[in-house]
């Protein structure tokens, strides 16, 4: 399927430059918050489709995370995901690894954040993002 959507769609992406997953609500469902601090809830099939879909063609993902780092690789590898997950280099700049799922929990270089609680900022004014964030009062 993903070779078809390669075919007939030009990706706005580029290949060679990282991709970023948030954890918590992104990749692990997260479904009932944060609880006791543990990796309870189950892995998100649908991120783990893109995850791939995007390694495959060509871009290196990584996961950060306010977690441990060590954390989050001991539990993607125990569940049979298509690649193993490993620590990134706290020194190096950029992630280029396409056969590993880097974890982090340093802000890195990225084409693309993937966060639940992100917010995209294109120039919004202060009343603008209160637009954005907010519903009209019933009078
Ligand atoms: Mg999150």
């Amino acid at each position: 399927m993903s070779k078809i959507i390669e075919q007939e769609y030009d990706l706005k992406l580029e290949k060679g430059h990282a991709i970023c997953f948030d954890f918590d609500g992104v990749i692990h469902k997260y479904r009932e918050g944060w609880k006791d601090g543990s990796i309870y809830d189950e892995a998100n099939p649908e991120v783990l489709d893109l995850m791939l879909f995007l390694q495959k063609v060509g871009m290196p993902i990584f996961i950060c995370s306010t977690r441990k780092p060590e954390e989050i690789i001991e539990w993607w590898n125990k569940q049979n995901f298509w690649c193993k997950a490993i620590s990134m280099n706290d020194e190096e700049t950029f992630w280029k690894d396409v056969e590993h799922v880097g974890v982090t929990n340093m802000k890195k270089p990225a084409q693309m954040y993937i966060d639940d609680r992100a917010y995209k900022y294109t120039g919004q004014t202060v009343k603008e993002f209160i637009l954005d964030n907010s519903e009209e009062k019933e009078e």
